[in-house]
């Protein structure tokens, strides 16, 4: 019996060296719910890189809730459908950005949807660009139409046009409130919309306007208790714009140049750091791979890894 015993201690030994905090399953994770907010298109130097914060004072308050993420990047095609299916699905791709293509490989909604067996009802994608309804969907064979999220993206779904952010916004809140989905995604157009129109008053209304709006939604998951203390909520962005001088500046975006690739993101909730500053490489599909590990789901063509260096152990 004794020299059975022993032989267990390599194992014991074994299991805890491989069980340090870098393994992405041993935590126990308080957050239930994931809320990721895509703002859409600000550069960072309009954003976080601005000393002061000056166009962003809801965002930067809540920096003493959470991590700032300094060194966080679109790694892949930037623009706004590759953007958005980095995040979700953990993959850049090149897929047609009018919304014409489907993503190749489920996102974190399908293997919700399917692992934890939930409702439609449960996942959500609201956005005020109507072609980031392909999200709901991928083209692998054994998951192309199903295990799909609710949507509510444009006017009124795909190719029927972008709307305002206030009806986002409207909407967002009373799905919350309504339906209590533990998984959603938000797209807001601004401040994209206004940069490409070569408006820069509005492309900075667009920055202070879309950033009184993630508060509002971090101020309503602590007035729901559905949410409170139990949600972990990401505000990041589909891509960053030309740097200023080359090609034709904050108006576009689509290359590799640092303006296009820096983005933002802002971590909170009970699972992350307070009041800290993560200045590690990330990028977009380590998102999608802390989601995974979240709620414990398998996404085995998800390529990013968890952004560990955020989360309060
Ligand atoms: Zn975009
Ligand atoms: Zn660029």
């Amino acid at each position: 019996m004794r020299t059975k015993l022993l032989s267990f201690i390599p194992f014991f030994l074994l299991f805890f060296l491989s069980c340090k905090r870098d393994y992405p399953f041993i935590k126990e994770w308080k957050s239930t719910k994931v809320i990721v907010v895509v703002i859409d298109g600000p550069r960072y130097q309009e954003t976080f890189g601005e000393p002061n914060h000056t166009y962003i004072p809801y965002q930067s308050a809540l920096c003493k809730e959470g991590t700032l993420c300094t060194s966080f990047y679109n790694e892949g095609t930037t623009n706004t459908v590759n953007g958005h299916t980095a995040i979700c699905t953990g993959n850049y791709e090149s897929l047609n950005n009018a919304g014409l293509d489907i993503p190749t490989f489920p996102s974190f909604f399908q293997y919700y949807i399917e692992q934890k067996k939930a409702p439609a009802s449960k996942a959500w994608i609201i956005a005020s660009k109507d072609k980031l309804e392909v999200l709901a969907n991928c083209s692998d064979k054994t998951y192309m139409n199903k295990f799909q999220p609710s949507t509510d993206c444009g006017i009124n779904g795909l190719a029927t046009g972008y709307r305002e952010d206030s009806i986002t916004q409207k909407n967002v809140l009373n799905t919350l409130q309504q339906m209590h989905p533990d998984l959603m995604l938000v797209n807001y157009r601004e401040p994209d919309f206004s940069g490409h129109a070569n408006n820069w008053n509005n492309y900075i209304k667009g920055i202070q306007q879309t950033d009184k709006y993630v508060a509002a939604i971090w101020d309503y998951i602590q007035s729901d208790p559905y949410y409170k203390d139990q949600t972990m909520l990401f505000i990041t962005n589909d891509h960053g714009r030309h740097n200023d001088g080359w090609k034709d500046g904050f108006v576009s975006h689509g290359d590799d140049c640092s303006g296009c690739r820096h983005i933002a993101l802002l971590a909170l909730g009970t699972d992350i750091k307070k009041n800290y500053t993560c200045n590690l490489n990330y990028s977009q599909i380590d998102i999608t791979t802390t989601i995974a590990a979240i709620f414990n789901l398998n996404m085995p063509y998800a390529n990013g890894k968890i952004i560990d260096d955020i989360i309060q152990y």
